[in-house]
């Protein structure tokens, strides 16, 4: 039988409900708290930022939420994504091990990240908002919320790390295209940016940093404006599960079961997506599959941040949240091209991490680079840098594998391609890029700025 590479579903196969984790969770969640009185917040509070169908998302512990039709029909645009099987990379890396990857770089984006800004946007419209406002880093969920926003008919105001703003113009140019609004963030726009700027007016920004200048600027809108995340919370989580479900049909056609599935985690929302439903899998349905999520070693949130209550965001306006952290003071070394650069993690992902129902590996940057290069060279796809962590971790298997002799059948997300991207390529190919274990040092110092909270 001549071999099959790609597992593909038709359109009327687009999921018709998300998966909520919660719904299955082993360990209850812990509280959200208000960022000022640091007691469990209530919907007025988050209904300045949110609508309250999103809210509703948030807190919900129903199973399956239905995806309404308007956003089906805008998934439709590329989804069902492809699963792949990386024949030509197995063959190259010689083992007898099954490798599988779901492929999300076919959105007009380029990752992940429609799935959840499409189904934003959507709420939001319904809700009569006139406007979003949020932050990005390389401009990945930038552009997504940017294409959402034109479709759903929003206005959309971009606070983007200045740092990126600078280095990779091409990214503000797909959001202005989109017809978005973008700042180089700290902006002269918010009481916190000045306040950011007055002392340091050579600032190169962070997440964090841009977090709290979007939050700022939705929070005194008087209600035209909302705020919206890419990552983290549980309602983002949940939209990604659309990658999950789809694999596991996939793998079904492919007549194989996965010993484990592996993603890249920055905020957590594409391992989640694609990890979530295997996870269920295990919960309710007797698997074992081993899951892990992987980050570099330049960021350790979840392989060396504490397990705590901190700020989402610089400024501490932002909700606190039980999660593994650096610190909301964390700023990303300037040394590491890799993105997933946030200073925490989705809760849900932490507390599965902290339970052992989830692995978590640090990566350092040169072999992940190498990965990247591999990948590229076996299967044709120029991986987002973010991506390439996961492959580290699926060739690092997959090698094991060889070592063993045991054909494992190992999953993971490609969560995007890299094509704008290419600087960080180049700077490995040129020798720039070096590895940087995170200093113990500046966890420790981090760590004497988190919320003092009585639970
Ligand atoms: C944003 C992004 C990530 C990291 O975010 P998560 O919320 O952890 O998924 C990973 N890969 C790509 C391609 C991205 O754009």
């Amino acid at each position: 039988m001549a071999e099959q590479y790609k597992y593909m579903l038709d359109e009327s196969r687009i999921p018709e409900a998300w998966y909520n984790i919660n719904a299955d969770f082993p360990v209850p969640p812990a509280p959200v708290l208000h960022p000022g009185t640091k007691e469990p917040v209530t919907p007025d509070f988050l209904s300045v930022l949110f609508p309250m169908s999103i809210i509703g998302q948030e807190v919900s512990t129903e199973r399956w939420i239905e995806i309404p039709e308007p956003v089906r029909e805008v998934y439709k645009l590329w989804r069902p994504t492809p699963l792949f099987r990386a024949r030509r990379l197995e063959q190259a890396l010689d083992t007898p091990a099954h490798i599988y990857y779901k492929y999300e770089g076919v959105s007009p984006v380029g990752s992940h990240k429609p799935n959840t800004a499409v189904a934003q946007a959507f709420y939001n419209r319904e809700a009569g908002t006139k406007a979003l406002t949020t932050e990005t880093g390389a401009g990945q969920w930038g552009s997504a919320l940017a294409m959402a926003c034109s479709f759903f008919d929003l206005d959309l105001e971009v606070y983007m790390v200045k740092v990126s703003y600078e280095q990779k113009p091409y990214r503000r140019v797909i959001m202005e295209t989109y017809g978005a609004e973008v700042y180089a963030s700290p902006t002269e726009r918010t009481v916190f940016g000045r306040a950011v700027l007055q002392q340091d007016p050579a600032s190169p920004g962070s997440l964090g940093m841009a977090i709290s200048e979007a939050v700022e600027a939705a929070a005194t809108s008087g209600g035209a404006k909302k705020y919206s995340l890419g990552s983290v919370l549980n309602h983002v989580l949940l939209h990604q599960s659309v990658i999950g479900l789809e694999a596991l049909e996939q793998m079904e056609m492919a007549g194989e079961y996965p010993d484990m599935v592996i993603g890249c985690a920055g905020g957590g929302s594409n391992f989640a997506g694609f990890a979530y439903p295997f996870l269920h899998q295990n919960f309710t349905n007797g698997k074992k599959t081993r899951v892990i999520a992987v980050e570099p070693s330049s960021c350790p949130t979840l392989t060396r941040g504490q397990y705590t209550f901190d700020f989402g965001d610089t400024a501490a306006m932002a909700p606190i949240v039980k999660m593994h952290t650096l610190g909301h003071t964390f700023v990303p070394p300037s040394i590491h091209a890799g993105g997933l650069r946030y200073h925490g993690m989705a809760p849900s992902v932490s507390a599965l991490v902290n339970n052992s129902d989830v692995e978590a590996r640090a990566v350092p940057q040169l072999a992940t680079f190498e990965a990247a290069v591999q990948f590229a060279r076996a299967e044709g796809i120029l991986l987002a840098p973010e991506s390439a962590h996961a492959v580290r971790v699926a060739l690092d298997e997959a090698l094991a594998c060889k070592e063993s002799g045991e054909a494992r059948v190992i999953a993971f997300n490609l969560s995007g391609h890299g094509h704008f991207d290419m600087g960080a390529y180049d700077a490995y190919f040129k020798g720039q890029l070096e590895d940087y274990e995170y200093p113990e040092t500046a966890i420790a110092e981090a760590m004497t700025q988190l919320p003092e909270v009585s639970l």
